[in-house]
């Protein structure tokens, strides 16, 4: 069989995501990928998310759903994160178990769940049935090291020092480190889930992929390889931003807000090349109230146009006014198709939160950025995109952890007219192309996804 064509169906795998949005876009990827192989592909996330998601009619993904407990309102609807989280590991592994036991009578049994790091029992349920059980990390691989380390105890909490020194890594200064590990007391719960519980049966995995490209975090990937059958599957952007193989694949297909497309794509239009900023902190993140005003005014004095999402659930916190004051340099929106903003030619500089898909859509697509991680996994993104890839500056936080709107403002016009904005761009066309390589034809990431088929298939 030749792999790379569309062809009929050899294997069926179950994707599992975890409910959130940065999980589902690459999750929903990767399963068009496989599907493109040649392999059936169910997608699967909670009850809750579906009930929330706006589906694009092309995608052609099958979608299921198990229990979470909250099958109204999700997680908003918990007392805290902890009870969301317990409620969730009791009943999803139970909901999933019947899933895979209503798909094998209905005459398209599962050969595999590929499933999300953050929900570890998937693999419980895929050695119960005697299928592959296929672990799917969403962040980066240093950002996943730095967590498996935490979690073997090779990493000492809490931190001490100034430098911490792991292998495959550059140097990390403590707050350079994922804030969970810089800040224990942050955010209890997610700590248990993304350092204890992500990594304790990792090595038990038949395969681990990871969204991220080998050529940008080569010497991480080497030293975890030696650990896990890792593969690294990504950029998971949309084909049509990237390698084009697969036909009219221009959008993730699921969205849990309703993007605000033509007003935001005309006003891109009218812009010139390269001269617009755009600002956004992705689906979760909540800015405190003077961080938002610091950014406001940032943009306003900068005198760039600028495109800034601002979540309505975020809405309250834009100074008085501000949208009218600026409305000849700026539109503000609840929510945009990012990666036809990150793509359009008017497309300046991100300020981004560096969530990790928003820091590889950007990478993907050559804009430079402006740094400004809030929690998670952000800062060590933060490090990545100023000291390995060279393609943003970060904005300083002060002694209160806010960026000030002179922080702000130099990094803006530092890369959209200043000396070292040459260098920037100049980077973000190198690993613009470096992306689309590894997805091509015959590149790292491509070559691992058809390998991957090829084991799923002698499998089956
Ligand atoms: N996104 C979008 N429209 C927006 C803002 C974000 O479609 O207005 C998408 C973005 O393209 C990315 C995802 O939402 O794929 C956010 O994921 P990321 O990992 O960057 O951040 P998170 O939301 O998980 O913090």
């Amino acid at each position: 069989m030749e792999i790379g064509k569309k062809v009929s169906h050899t294997a069926h795998c179950l994707v599992l995501s975890y409910p959130a949005q940065g999980h589902l876009n690459p999750m929903l990827q990767f399963s068009k990928r496989l599907d493109h192989k040649g392999v059936k592909v169910t997608l699967v996330t909670t009850l809750s998310m579906f009930k929330t998601i706006h589906r694009a009619s092309s995608s052609s993904i099958a979608l299921e759903t198990i229990s979470d407990g909250y099958d109204e309102g999700g997680m908003a609807n918990a007392e805290s994160i902890q009870a969301y989280l317990d409620r969730f590991w009791q009943v999803g592994p139970q909901t999933l178990i019947e899933l895979v036991e209503k798909m094998n009578v209905s005459g398209c049994p599962v050969d595999c769940i590929v499933y999300d790091s953050f929900l570890p029992w998937a693999l419980d349920v895929a050695r119960k049935f005697g299928m592959l059980g296929v672990v799917f990390l969403t962040q980066s691989c240093a950002v996943d090291s730095i967590c498996y380390h935490a979690q073997k105890g090779l990493l000492k909490l809490p931190l001490t020092g100034n430098e911490v020194s792991l292998p495959g890594l550059p140097p990390f200064q403590p707050q350079d480190m994922p804030s969970f590990i810089y800040d224990l007391e942050s955010y209890p719960a997610f700590f248990d889930m993304v350092v204890t519980g992500q990594f304790a049966t990792i090595d038990k995995a038949d395969f681990v992929l990871c969204n991220t490209f080998y050529e940008l975090e080569k010497e991480v990937v080497d030293w975890l390889a030696k650990l896990w059958p890792l593969k690294t599957i990504g950029p998971t952007l949309p084909s049509m931003y990237l390698d084009k193989q697969l036909e009219d694949d221009k959008v993730y297909g699921f969205s849990i807000f309703e993007p605000n497309s033509e007003a935001c794509m005309k006003w891109l239009n009218d812009r010139e090349e390269g001269s617009v900023v755009y600002v956004s902190f992705g689906s979760l993140a909540a800015l405190e109230a003077e961080q938002m005003e610091e950014l406001a005014w940032a943009l306003k004095q900068s005198g760039k146009y600028f495109l800034w999402v601002v979540r309505a659930s975020e809405e309250a916190k834009i100074p008085k006014n501000f949208p009218e004051k600026t409305s000849e340099k700026g539109l503000m929106i609840n929510w945009c198709p990012q990666l036809e903003v990150l793509a359009h030619e008017a497309m300046g500089c991100f300020v981004t939160h560096c969530g990790w898909n928003s820091t590889l859509e950007a990478l993907s697509l050559g804009v430079p950025m402006v740094a400004m991680p809030q929690w998670t996994d952000q800062s060590t993104n933060a490090k990545y995109i100023m000291d390995m890839c060279r393609m943003g500056l970060k904005a300083p936080a002060d002694e209160k952890g806010i960026v000030r709107k002179e922080a702000i403002e130099h990094c803006i016009k530092e890369i959209l007219e200043g000396e070292r904005g040459k260098e920037i761009k100049e980077n973000a066309g190198k690993w613009k192309k470096l992306a689309k390589e590894a997805m091509a034809k015959g590149g790292s990431s491509d070559k691992n996804i058809e390998e991957f088929v090829a084991n799923l298939i002698s499998f089956k």
